[in-house]
């Protein structure tokens, strides 16, 4: 069946009309509309997006050292945090896996800019030797801006376990002393930022204790 409805969603298209055979459709990295046939869209594969898709894809391919450094690293992080999240390369649902449900269960995302690699390398810049993908400073946050860095395993560790830092306002410390500062006990401050709180909010807002 020849059928496409408006609102349905082909890897990054969006349909926004339907005329016959034809659609108008939007990819999601924010280039124009445009018309293609609805068979094109329904077969799949090549006509997931504007073009986009396929542009990064070579670029990774074939990658330009004086354009995207080792791309090639940050590319494979990329993959495998879409992965993770339950998204393919062109931002549609993957097969779940284990892994995949795990994340989904904790409301860990990909931040819908990310789901193109071009901005994430942008926002990521490229990875280091050794270094790999790690949520940071708030570990059970997303994967989004301002919320990633290149981490060694040494310091993906330590973002484990209890010698947690976080950065505030040009300052670096470990929970246990940012919860001194801010006179608010460490199991307060670590339930706030695993509930997913904003570091400025977790660190600001009062605790009111019960039954005084
Ligand atoms: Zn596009």
């Amino acid at each position: 069946m020849n059928r496409a409805k408006v609102g349905d969603v082909f890897g990054r298209n969006t349909v926004l009309e339907v005329h016959g055979r034809k659609a108008v459709v939007k990819c999601s990295c924010g280039s124009p509309a445009r018309a293609t046939s609805i068979s094109n869209l329904l077969s799949g594969g090549p006509n997931q997006s504007c073009g986009c898709w396929r542009k990064e894809r070579m670029l990774t391919k074939n990658p330009n050292p004086e354009k995207i450094g080792d791309g090639s690293r940050a590319y494979a992080s990329w993959v495998s945090m879409m992965r993770r999240c339950g998204l393919t390369q062109t931002g549609g649902r993957a097969a779940p896996t284990k892994d995949t449900r795990r994340y989904l269960e904790k409301g860990i995302t990909v931040h819908p800019a990310w789901i193109h690699y071009a901005q994430f390398l942008q926002d990521m810049g490229p990875c280091p030797p050794g270094y790999s993908l790690d949520r940071f400073p708030n570990r059970s946050g997303s994967y989004e801006p301002g919320n990633c860095r290149w981490a060694t395993i040494n310091e993906q560790n330590r973002n484990r376990d209890f010698c947690v830092e976080l950065a505030f306002e040009g300052k670096t410390q470990t929970l246990t002393e940012w919860a001194r500062e801010v006179n608010i006990s460490r199991h307060v401050l670590e339930r706030r930022l695993k509930e997913g709180w904003l570091i400025a909010l977790a660190l600001t807002f009062p605790h009111e204790r019960r039954g005084c």
